[in-house]
């Protein structure tokens, strides 16, 4: 018997939408590092980019990259946060490489490589604005990759990078692309080598390359959202790019029960305070309208909007930690308890569902 909330995920699909996105970034030089953060770490979904061909397997946290390794995937694991100082033992165990940004956190990592007998490739963050991680001082950030150039013999710089569109919404535009450049020429001139990788961003810097104009010298992108939301977020939802409907927006799909169905008035009955998380709300009186209750509830998913109902005429209205309310007025089909919902997925919604120990994963 299928346990319910049951999440699917479809590696089919999924590996199609991988491939599709690691040609786009062959066919401009470019290879990917697989970002499985979203998923909770799958190894499975690591498996499928490895079949793909991502060079790398990417995640923010450490314990999804244990689990990778554990898996027995071989390919290279890269730290994609900033490593906690207190992690760099186990990074240095797992991770062949890393994004870093502190240079009292590359000193200790230095320690541990040569204490585990490594040398652990690193790329440098330089912020080109959208801050969030890496230097933001042109000086500060070239005498790093100089020091660790010169100092740091267990701690190899194999490249820099960036990313945007994460925190200040910064679009990954061709200027900014070239800066990158620039900031690599200054470190190649200062360290007197070429450096072998530079990491223009991730899935929002796949507009340069639908636009043709990805400088050659990007080599990798750090690729995760696209592969697994497709269109549906559409390159953080507002460039309204056409070339993402070539891929899937249904690989990961939720599924949840009815356990309730009344007709019901559509505004409170009494005197209104807050709703279950605190918040006042308005509620508009459209009369007596039918209305359903999953057994799944922002606990599991997070946001009433990062869920999108696949019935027609089915609109989710509201939800406390664990109930999701449905107006099912408009579905043409009679919804009874028991029943099951089916929902597409945005990418916060993935993100906390595969986290989630209520939710039962199935994988097709
Ligand atoms: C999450 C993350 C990525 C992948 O971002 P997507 O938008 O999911 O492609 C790449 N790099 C870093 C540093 C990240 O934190």
């Amino acid at each position: 018997m299928k346990k319910y909330p049951a999440l699917t995920v479809n590696h089919g699909l999924l590996k199609e939408n991988m491939e599709q996105v690691i040609s786009w970034c062959t066919e401009a030089g470019i290879d990917i590092a697989g970002v499985i953060k979203v998923t909770n770490g799958l190894a499975s979904v690591a498996d499928d980019y490895v079949k793909s061909g991502a060079k790398w397997i990417g995640s923010s946290r450490i314990e999804h990259l244990i689990r990778v390794k554990e898996a027995g995937i071989v390919i290279p694991k890269m730290m994609i946060r900033i490593p906690m100082i207190s992690e760099l033992d186990k990074l240095v165990e797992v991770c062949e490489y890393s994004l870093q940004s502190e240079l009292s956190t590359l000193k200790e990592l230095n320690k541990k490589a040569q204490a585990a007998g490594k040398v652990h490739n690193v790329i440098l963050m330089a912020d080109l604005g959208d801050l969030r991680e890496g230097f933001i001082d042109t000086e500060e950030f070239i005498s790093t990759a100089e020091y660790i150039e010169k100092e740091l013999s267990f701690v190899h710089l194999a490249g820099i990078g960036t990313n945007l569109g994460c925190f200040g919404s910064v679009i990954p535009t061709k200027e900014k692309m070239n800066q990158l450049i620039e900031y690599a020429e200054a470190v190649e001139q200062a360290i007197g080598r070429k450096l072998e990788i530079i990491s223009g961003g991730a899935t929002s810097s796949l507009l340069p390359i639908f636009d043709g104009e990805m400088p050659d010298r990007i080599n990798m992108l750090r690729i995760g959202s696209a592969v697994f939301t497709g269109a549906l977020e559409d390159i953080r939802t507002s460039y309204g790019r056409k070339e993402m409907d070539a891929l899937h927006d249904d690989s990961f799909t939720l599924e949840a029960e009815v356990i309730e169905v009344k007709v019901k008035p559509t505004y409170p009955i009494g005197e209104l305070g807050v709703d279950a998380f605190g918040q006042t709300r308005e509620y508009i009186d459209r009369g007596n309208r039918k209305r359903a209750i999953l057994a799944i509830g922002r606990a599991d998913y997070g946001d009433i909007g990062d869920i999108l109902p696949q019935l027609e005429g089915v609109e989710v209205i509201g939800a406390s930690g664990d109930h999701t309310i449905l107006d099912v007025e408009d579905c043409k089909e009679n919804i009874r308890p028991g029943d099951i919902v089916r929902f597409k997925l945005k990418y916060s919604a993935i993100l906390y569902l595969t986290g989630s120990e209520n939710v039962k994963i199935y994988e097709i």
